[in-house]
């Protein structure tokens, strides 16, 4: 439920409602915007139990009314003003743009190393690398699991790159959280609820990817799983959908950004490496995501794609990367935003 407060409502007014919710054990998101002042209010049985508060005669209040989407914390209705999570120094959702790249698996610490200090030098903000891999096949690598951690954090030490990187299973989650400043979950687990419950009980962004066949609807619901377990930081990530279509590896639906702004207040990344699934259509998709309104993008980059122990296919050199970084701060200042920068 919301309560919509009168214009020129006065701040004593604000705190008596907000008291008198608080009283009656509601949790409650208090939003001020330009226009309009709203509470969104959150507990058991509100659509019940609210309605018999009255809260309408209180002063300032001019109406209670149900949130109707199915999602409700995720929602504009909620919440109106977008929700910056902060990382560091950086900032996931404002006038930035952050960028995440990096192989697709960790596979040693020279090639993490080589790829941070590269990935670094084009301009990124952040490190991607699994350390926990969901292969389609048990017969493909893996992942270097606990060790691939290590590195990971061993490359943040040296290089200052936040780090983002996948926890497959709740029994990896916590080991993962321990490492990560960004936890991925992805598109293969964005239903495995128990995950996204657990995710929920951490105070650590998450970024969710969207599932190949999971509609925008299933998506905001799976980021509810995690708000509604305690974790506001949700970060949706458009990676592709599986289409009829074969000449890509997915169907890099981008009109999900601009919709996933529309009806939900949190921040989205687009993937265009596992959009597409073909290195040379990269760097078009990442400019076209920015476009579309993308508060960031995540880039496989591969100090040698030939080689790479996953997705080498639609891996970027760091040259290629380095190309693509010059087109997307273009595409970001026409749109008034900016790729932002280590500080070190
Ligand atoms: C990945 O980021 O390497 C990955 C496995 O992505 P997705 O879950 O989108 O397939
Ligand atoms: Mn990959």
């Amino acid at each position: 439920m919301i309560v919509v407060l009168n214009h020129g409502v006065t701040q004593e007014q604000v705190q008596a409602v907000l008291d008198r919710l608080d009283r009656e054990g509601f949790k409650v998101h208090l939003s001020k915007g330009d226009a309009r002042t709203i509470i969104g209010v959150i507990g058991e049985n509100t659509k019940t139990r609210l309605p018999g508060l009255a809260l309408e005669a209180m002063p300032g209040v001019e109406k209670v009314v149900p949130i109707l989407q199915p999602f409700k914390l995720a929602g504009r209705d909620f919440k109106p003003e977008d929700t910056v999570i902060q990382v560091g120094d950086l900032e996931i959702g404002g006038k930035q743009i952050q960028v995440a790249a990096g192989p697709c698996a960790v596979e040693s610490r020279e090639q993490l190393l080589e790829a941070a200090r590269l990935v670094k030098k084009a301009g990124a903000t952040i490190l991607r690398g699994g350390a926990y891999k969901p292969r389609t096949s048990p017969y493909s690598f893996q992942g270097l699991e606990q060790e691939g951690l290590r590195f990971l954090a061993e490359a943040r030490e040296e290089t200052g790159l936040a780090i983002v990187t996948e926890a497959t299973d709740p029994a990896n989650l916590q080991l993962v959280a321990q490492y990560a400043d960004i936890i991925q979950i992805g598109a293969r687990n964005m239903q495995n609820f128990q995950l996204l419950k657990e995710a929920g009980k951490l105070n650590k962004p998450v970024l969710l990817k969207r599932g190949p066949s999971a509609t925008i609807e299933e998506w905001i619901l799976a980021a509810e799983y995690i708000m509604a377990a305690g974790n506001y930081q949700v970060i949706f990530c458009e990676r592709g959908i599986r289409t009829f279509e074969t000449y890509t590896r997915n169907t890099l639906d981008l009109s999900s950004v601009p919709l996933i702004k529309q009806l939900t207040h949190l921040p989205i990344f687009v993937d265009p490496s596992h959009g597409t699934g073909k290195w040379s259509l990269v760097p078009a998709m990442a400019r076209a995501g920015i476009a579309a309104g993308a508060d960031g993008l995540i880039v496989e980059v591969h100090p040698n794609p030939s080689e790479a122990l996953s997705d080498g296919p639609q891996s970027l050199t760091p040259e290629n990367f380095e190309v693509a970084m010059k087109e997307v701060k273009g595409v970001a200042h026409l749109l008034d935003k900016e790729v932002a920068r280590l500080n070190k």
